[in-house]
């Protein structure tokens, strides 16, 4: 059943009261009396809604354990390339750091994957702060716009996002993985919208005039890096 924007999966049980889970970012799980009309279930979620969207948010924000996936030698993308994994056992601080072809996690227990993802997940973010930081500086000043403020996420759908109204951009997460070139195309489309806020004409006559080939670009990184 969908509730809102919800996607509600209902089983019917011998039960008196109604148990609501929040299983992942797409759906919820809910455990109803069996005599209990589709209405009231329906209200009671709907009651909840916003405590089911911030469970969600949370359940997105955290890191996705691969337990079989992460290890020695695991392959990781960074800024359109590959990385090699390297754990690495240290008594002092945990310390994530970018060798040749590797990225070295340094954690006191290096076999603790949980621990390992969130210290790469933090270095992630750490290595795009200081990136969006850095075309801010640089295009700032080229496109005659400031930002008041820009923020990292992790966004199912979108690459970027600009509240116009408060002239504050988000990127989203996994643009560290892409290339630096993807990275800065949606930079500069956040920008532009703090001079047009819909997909329109003017719009696009903007990134024509600040980033001529943002068409390639944003191809490029919707198909592979
Ligand atoms: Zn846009």
């Amino acid at each position: 059943m969908q509730v809102g924007k919800h996607k509600v999966v209902v089983t019917r049980k011998s039960i008196k009261h109604l148990y609501l889970r929040v299983k992942s970012a797409h759906q919820v799980e809910v455990s109803a009396p069996r005599h209990w009309p589709e209405n009231h279930i329906r209200s009671i979620v709907a009651e909840r809604s916003d405590w089911i969207t911030e469970q969600q948010q949370k359940l997105a924000t955290k890191p996705q354990p691969q337990p079989a996936s992460f290890k020695n030698g695991t392959r990781i993308p960074f800024e359109g390339r590959s990385y090699t994994v390297v754990l690495t056992q240290t008594t002092g601080r945990r310390n994530a750091s970018l060798k040749d072809a590797c990225i070295e996690l340094k954690l006191p227990q290096p076999d603790d994957i949980n621990a390992a993802i969130k210290l790469l997940d933090s270095w992630y973010r750490t290595q795009l702060k200081q990136r969006i930081q850095q075309l801010l500086q640089v295009w700032q000043p080229v496109m005659n716009v400031a930002a008041s403020d820009f923020g990292v996420r992790k966004m199912k759908t979108r690459w970027g996002s600009c509240n116009t109204r408060t002239g504050k951009i988000w990127l989203n997460f996994d643009l560290i993985k892409k290339s630096p070139q993807s990275l800065e195309y949606v930079v500069v489309h956040e920008l532009t919208h703090l001079y047009e806020r819909y997909h329109n004409a003017r719009f696009y006559a903007l990134m024509d005039k600040f980033l001529p080939d943002w068409r390639v670009r944003r191809k490029r990184l919707n198909h592979y890096e």
